[in-house]
């Protein structure tokens, strides 16, 4: 990882539903409101993360799909977002069959990789990634790409679930083709504080991972899961809302532990 390249980071969980592409979005708005130069890769067939900045599929002639199966270079799948310092390349629903498509080809686990670091690829601070929510090619060609996984875990009975799969799959491309990718940390969503199991989840999940928890916590608010269907980001949508107000402190932590990792790995 050298200081000037972009910061890159995988948004994983092999659960649907537990905020994986509401933290990307709103996370990468945040940063991008911090002055940062953000790009987001929607790396999942449904495309929930291009909605969510309102862009329709007539707008998505170029995307991640094509970067894979390279009959586009990078750059040209690159889309502004119309929020200033963020801009996405876009998933389309023929991202299905990208296992079947790319089966043939032996560099198909690193071709994000290699597209990303690519010398067309315009300057970016954070390389934000949503991943499916399974742990197939596209999980881990965005793993392989990454230097960090961040993984959203929703405050439920069942939370912890899987996990150590995840962890255990992480330690595997760690071994097989990015020894450099770090967990960033696990950050708890839908956080809510009129249900004590909410509570009760966040502290069985601090006692089983300790520090890998971050300290923000997201709290489930009505105005982050209005926001994709207006085509805005919750952070935008209601700035004041206790969504936003904690994307926003996540930001901030994020960039405050990215930052740390990167200083230490440079000097
Ligand atoms: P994933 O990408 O992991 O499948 P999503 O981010 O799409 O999960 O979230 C699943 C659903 O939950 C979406 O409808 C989203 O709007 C909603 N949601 C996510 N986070 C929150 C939150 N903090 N508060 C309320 N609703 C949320
Ligand atoms: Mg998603």
């Amino acid at each position: 990882m050298q200081a000037t390249e972009a910061i890159r980071i995988s948004f994983t969980n092999q659960k649907g539903g537990v905020g994986k592409t509401t933290t990307t979005v709103n996370l990468g708005t945040a940063l991008a409101l911090v002055g940062k130069k953000v790009l987001i890769v929607d790396a999942d067939p449904q495309g929930n993360a291009s909605t969510g900045f309102g862009i329709g599929r007539a707008r998505r002639a170029v995307s991640i799909h094509d970067v894979l199966s390279q009959t586009s270079g990078v750059e040209e799948a690159i889309l502004p977002t119309g929020i200033e310092n963020l801009d996405i390349i876009t998933a389309t629903v023929d991202l299905s069959s990208i296992d079947v498509d790319l089966i043939h080809e032996k560099d198909r686990f690193s071709r994000l990789r290699t597209a990303l670091s690519s010398s067309s690829m315009p300057k970016y601070d954070y390389i934000l990634i949503d991943c499916p929510p399974s742990l197939n090619l596209l999980t881990i060609a965005a793993l392989t790409a990454s230097d960090f996984v961040l993984v959203p875990l929703q405050c439920e009975f069942f939370a912890l679930e899987g996990l150590s799969q995840l962890l255990e799959s992480i330690k595997q491309i760690r071994a097989a083709s990015n020894r450099d990718l770090k967990l960033l940390g696990v950050v708890l969503t839908m956080f809510d504080t009129r249900n004590r199991l909410s509570d009760q989840v966040a502290m069985d999940v601090r006692e089983n991972l300790g520090s890998l928890v971050l300290d923000t916590i997201i709290p489930r608010n009505v105005r982050l899961s209005e926001a994709p269907s207006h085509g805005v980001p919750g952070v935008l949508y209601d700035p004041r809302s206790v969504g936003s107000i904690a994307y926003r402190k996540l930001a901030a932590e994020v960039l405050r532990k990215t930052s740390a990792v990167r200083a230490e790995g440079v000097s």
